[in-house]
């Protein structure tokens, strides 16, 4: 725990709190933010410093507030994965989904939030930060949500947000949408469904189920499968009544005009940057043959990453053993397990070998 200086009126809530801190260490494979490998390409890189340069002739100008165009892109985009029909009306963009997040604690977080653990970190934290009560659910051993359980937990505790995180982070385990369904008709308050590795799955998204379930709000970002993580662009999808609140809370001009003509770019060139999931899905699957065949346990994912355990050495050692090969993987702080983000065939590849001579 830190220990603040006196004088300081940091909020209560914060006090124990410790910042956010994937370590970003020098490494010749990072593999542990589950950042998609592929850099973009030459071609994409050159349209978007072109569209830059004309945004750049308008920084004296504060950029559209409501970033309609985006939206409307984004719409368009999830409407032609899912076969809906949504508008950007039905669209929220911000700087990461982690601020549609923090948005979404400040606008509904008042009757608290549940989710279950483990599952990405950042939403206890942020609820936190937002003075928003978080209470943890459980899964089971095997980290797959007993969704009757589920349901009795959320009936008890009656929160007005419940977050599941479908395929979940760190562990890569999926709801099916029948048990997304069944969720949604339980919640007293909003589903917000955290589907942040969505391209990566071959599960229905939860966005089919808005319009007949208005509290289905669904969370997506361009920070994994579309290569943009430096970008900072996350989004949501839901019913407008939930964007009109997320008005009330935004920031004026939150998103600047550079953040928003990037979007736009990586919208048109959505083919080419999706191109490398398939690939990447292919080389999930490789790496869990290999792992399996050293003798270790991985739970099954429908995202970018594997959770693994079975090896006799406390994980942090074997974390450490492996950053000293020149590999970067995640203590995800679950005891016996460790979470590796697939990378290129290269950073697959000295993974592996150097996990071979460590696990000897
Ligand atoms: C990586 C991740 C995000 C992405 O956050 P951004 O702020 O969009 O980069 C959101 N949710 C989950 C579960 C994640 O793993």
């Amino acid at each position: 725990m830190s220990s603040w200086p006196e004088w300081l009126p940091l909020n209560t809530q914060l006090r124990p709190l410790s910042p956010y801190g994937a370590p970003q260490l020098p490494a010749e494979a990072i593999l542990n933010t589950n950042e998609n490998p592929f850099a973009i390409s030459e071609n994409l890189a050159r349209a978007l410093s072109q569209r830059i340069e004309v945004v750049a002739r308008n920084l004296n100008r504060y950029p559209d507030r409501d970033a309609v165009k985006l939206r409307s892109g984004l719409a368009k985009f999830i409407n032609g994965l899912s076969a809906t029909d949504f508008t950007e009306a039905n669209i929220w963009a911000a700087n990461g989904s982690n601020e549609i997040i923090q948005s979404l604690f400040l606008a509904f977080g008042e009757n608290g939030a549940l989710g279950f653990t483990p599952s990405y970190s950042m939403h206890p934290l942020i609820a936190r930060v937002t003075n928003t009560e978080w209470i943890d659910g459980d899964r089971r051993s095997d980290f797959t949500l007993d969704v009757g359980r589920a349901i009795g937990q959320i009936k008890e505790r009656q929160p007005a947000l419940t977050f599941i995180t479908t395929p979940n982070n760190p562990t890569g385990t999926s709801l099916s949408i029948g048990e997304i369904e069944s969720l949604s008709k339980s919640v007293p308050g909003l589903l917000v469904v955290d589907e942040a590795y969505a391209e990566f799955s071959d599960e229905t998204s939860a966005v089919t189920l808005i319009d007949r379930y208005p509290n289905v709000v669904v969370i997506r970002t361009m920070s994994k499968a579309f290569s943009f993580a430096g970008v900072r662009l996350g989004y949501l999808v839901a019913d407008p009544a939930v964007v009109n609140a997320l008005f009330l809370v935004r920031l004026p001009y939150h998103l600047s005009s550079i953040t928003q003509a990037a979007g736009e770019v990586a919208l048109e060139y959505q083919g080419e940057l999706l191109g490398n999931v398939a690939t990447l899905v292919a080389n999930r699957e490789e790496v869990r043959r290999q792992l399996e065949a050293l003798g270790l346990v991985v739970v099954p994912s429908k995202a970018n990453f594997l959770l693994f355990s079975g090896f006799d050495i406390p994980a942090a050692e074997l974390w450490k053993g492996l950053l000293d090969a020149g590999v970067l993987i995640r203590d995800v702080g679950l005891s016996g397990y460790l979470r590796v983000t697939i990378g290129s065939e290269a950073d697959n590849n000295l993974f592996i070998s150097a996990l071979t001579r460590l696990l000897k």
